[in-house]
């Protein structure tokens, strides 16, 4: 719920409403609670007030009359019974107070004596029953009666009396005065006239038995209100105060008060919803300044929920969906269409985030370029690269690799990379001459062992699918990358091809060495003879003098050869090589090899099969005897003894139509490891083998042939055989400008045949 809460602003306002609307509506309670009691008092303490003055009125008008009770008593004419006197005493009043209906004298029996304005003269009817009578005797004081029929006017009054004595204090008399009630309605109903609101407002005088005196409500008097009016018994107790009652399901606020000085009681009575109308027009308008505090914060919330925390979570989706890899105008979108039209800050923040995104997108786009160009131009170098380059995770998996690397591995970028390198393993595999070796190494490399080492391949791929079989030496180096804080990221391998770089070093330090060795080797040998020849004391015969004369000629010529080659090595490399070319018979070049060769060869064994019309060659005889004598030898070498040789030719056709001719030298000897074909044409470069250096020569032989072939412009290679028989095979391929056909030799006197 709080997540909820912390993650919608929209929850978050109506939280800070709810806290703020529930102190408002306790405090508009408590205020109305306040209120309301104290209007209610207010309200109480108004009728309360009517009531009094109501009472107090009449209190008033009952003393005002009692006044004239005791003046009238205690006058002259009325201790005298002067009954004319009387009379014209009693007009002057009753024309000063109109609400006096009656005055009348009775003797102390109660008969009936004189009244005013009816009956002058003693009448004789005897009142002492009335209980005025009865009670005015008692004292001195004026009584006032309750309500009650008049007999002599026949309507209803109220009797104050007063008893009357002479001077010795003898009760000659007693004075009554009648009020009419009517006056004292007509009062009320002025009073209520006078009312806001008259017809909602009854006033109730009430006798002490609780009958009816006066009222507004038109009920008679003398009826009996005591059920009516459930305050009366209040009053009549001589209490004030308020009462709620209820009088036919409305609620009555009754105010009653005792008159003072007689029996009575007044009572007001008001509806509760007139006389604390101002508590419900308070409440209702309370209530209505609640509802539209509510409403207008609700009102407010709603508004504020859509004009701006909606447009701001549109604006949010928006914004989470800009992304730079996505096509720019999600800020565009449909989504906030609504916000983009207007022109307010929320407007202006959609423009500025439209803007933003524009920008973003450019920025990411100047970034992306760059990075693009950056990228291509690392492409390149790594494309460039002579080396072979791999770079792997540091749990081993392949992470890039260079083209050359690719290339050279016969494998797709794909393949390298794919998942778990399989086919790279299955590649290297294949590849290596000693995969134990190999896996060692690297592994040496990766665990603080060296970082360069070299290893052999047994053959390269120029791309996919072209295998060449020629065995390479392969430096690596292996190294770790790291970033910025030295964390290390991954591992990258750096193949290099050194084959060429070795065969240089090869040729550097063997150079010396073989070289020494060749040549001190015959030098010795002819010293040996020499030195031996001249020895004085001993006697050589011809036979011996002869032998060593010839292996002193045969080692000067093995010297002077090996002097030639190395020349003639240095010249080919140095392209300065001079052929003196002539036209000459394969068949003759092929004996006069072997005559020159210095092995000897088992006639049996060697098998000279020359088609009978081959072209002359066009060749430098002597270097060509060369080239033919070392590929003899090597047979004869390295065929061993017993080795059958054999020497063929045929021609072929060339690329330009033309005839080429393809010179085959065979033995069925052990043949050459596959991968070496190409490397035994190495400078100094020998297999390695059982056979000594002394015995094998100094890997110059085949080396110098292909450079001799080459200044001819042919070219000369090795094979195995491919006939099911193991042995070397050695072609000379002679392109068809190094061939005189018979036709055209005719015409050429120039045929040296040595
Ligand atoms: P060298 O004979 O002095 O060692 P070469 O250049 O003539 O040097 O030959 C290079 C290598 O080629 C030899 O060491 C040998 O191992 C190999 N070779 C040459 N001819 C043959 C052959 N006919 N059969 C087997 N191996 C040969």
């Amino acid at each position: 719920m709080i997540k909820l809460l912390r993650r919608k602003i929209s929850l978050q306002l109506l939280s800070f409403y709810i806290l703020f609307v529930i102190p408002v509506l306790l405090g508009g309670l408590g205020f109305y609670y306040f209120e309301r009691n104290q209007l209610q008092q207010e309200a109480e303490s108004a009728d309360l007030g009517l009531v009094q003055a109501i009472a107090l009125e009449t209190e008033t008008n009952l003393g005002r009359v009692s006044e004239i009770a005791n003046s009238l008593a205690t006058s002259d004419e009325a201790r005298h019974l002067d009954f004319p006197q009387l009379q014209r005493t009693f007009a002057n009043r009753a024309s000063a107070h109109p609400d006096i209906s009656l005055f009348f004298v009775h003797d102390p029996q109660g008969n009936m004596l004189t009244n005013y304005p009816y009956n002058p003269q003693p009448i004789g009817q005897n009142f002492a029953y009335r209980e005025y009578f009865q009670e005015a005797l008692k004292s001195d004081k004026p009584y006032v009666s309750d309500v009650r029929d008049s007999a002599t006017l026949g309507i209803t009054v109220v009797t104050v009396s007063r008893r009357i004595t002479n001077e010795q204090g003898q009760i000659v008399g007693m004075l009554g005065i009648n009020l009419s009630l009517e006056k004292m309605t007509a009062n009320l109903n002025v009073v209520r006239q006078k009312m806001a609101k008259p017809g909602i407002v009854r006033i109730w005088v009430v006798d002490g038995n609780g009958k009816a005196l006066a009222n507004t409500e038109g009920v008679p008097p003398q009826t009996d209100l005591q059920e009516r009016l459930p305050s009366l018994k209040l009053a009549l107790k001589g209490e004030s105060g308020n009462l709620i009652t209820t009088e036919q399901g409305r609620e009555w606020l009754n105010s009653y008060v005792p008159v003072q000085g007689s029996h009575w009681a007044v009572i007001v009575q008001r509806p509760t919803d007139v006389a604390f109308a101002s508590i419900n027009n308070f409440q209702t308008g309370l209530v209505i300044a609640l509802v539209l505090l509510l409403l207008g914060a609700s009102f407010f919330w709603f508004m504020l929920n859509r004009r701006v925390i909606t447009p701001l979570s549109r604006l949010a989706q928006a914004t989470s969906a800009l992304t730079p890899d996505k096509p720019e105008g999600s800020m565009n979108s449909a989504v906030l269409a609504h916000e983009r039209q207007r022109i307010d800050e929320i407007g202006n923040l959609v423009a500025a985030f439209v803007t933003m995104e524009a920008n973003i997108h450019a920025h990411f786009e100047a970034i992306y370029q760059q990075l693009q160009e950056q990228l291509q131009i690392l492409e390149a170098i790594m494309r460039s690269m002579e080396e072979g380059l791999l770079l792997e995770s540091p749990d081993g998996k392949v992470v890039y690799a260079n083209q050359r690397f690719c290339e050279s591995m016969g494998l797709s970028h794909q393949e390298v990379v794919s998942e778990g390198s399989q086919a790279l393993r299955v590649r290297l595999a294949e590849l290596l001459v000693s995969p134990e070796a190999y896996n060692q190494a690297v592994l040496q490399a990766q665990t603080g062992g060296p970082r360069i080492f070299e290893f052999q391949v047994r053959g390269i791929y120029k791309g996919v699918g072209e295998y060449r079989p020629i065995r390479r030496d392969i430096r690596l180096r292996v190294f770790n990358v790291r970033d910025r804080n030295g964390q290390l990221i991954g591992r990258g391998k750096i193949y290099q091809d050194v084959t060429s770089q070795n065969e240089v070093e090869r040729v550097k330090t063997n150079l010396l060495a073989v070289v020494s060795h060749e040549l001190r080797t015959p030098l010795t040998a002819i010293k040996g003879y020499a030195s031996g020849l001249l020895e004085q004391d001993v006697e050589w015969d011809e036979a011996s003098r002869a032998y060593c004369l010839q292996q002193i000629v045969e080692e000067a010529d093995r010297l002077a050869e090996m002097v030639t080659s190395l020349l003639e090595m240095s010249q080919v490399e140095a392209g300065t090589l001079k052929l003196s070319q002539g036209q000459y018979q394969l068949d003759s070049l092929v004996r006069e090899a072997i005559q020159q060769s210095r092995t000897a060869y088992d006639q049996q064994r060697i098998n000279i099969d020359l088609p009978a019309e081959l072209p002359l060659v066009e060749v430098d005889g002597r270097r060509f005897r060369v080239v033919l004598r070392n590929l003899l030898e090597n047979a004869r070498k390295y065929g061993g003894e017993k080795a059958l040789i054999e020497v063929k030719a045929a021609l072929e056709p060339d690329n330009n139509n033309g005839q080429a001719l393809l010179i085959t030298v065979q033995d069925n000897g052990p043949g050459i490891p596959p991968d070496l074909t190409e490397r035994i044409f190495e400078r100094f470069y020998q297999v390695e083998s059982g056979l000594e250096r002394s015995s094998s020569g100094v890997g110059l032989g085949l080396a110098i042939c292909r450079g001799l072939v080459a200044a001819h412009g042919g070219r000369i290679w090795a094979e195995n055989r491919i006939d099911g028989q193991s042995g070397a095979v050695f072609h000379i391929w002679l392109p068809a400008r190094l061939l005189q056909f018979p036709q055209r030799a005719a015409n050429q006197p120039k045929i040296a045949v040595q």
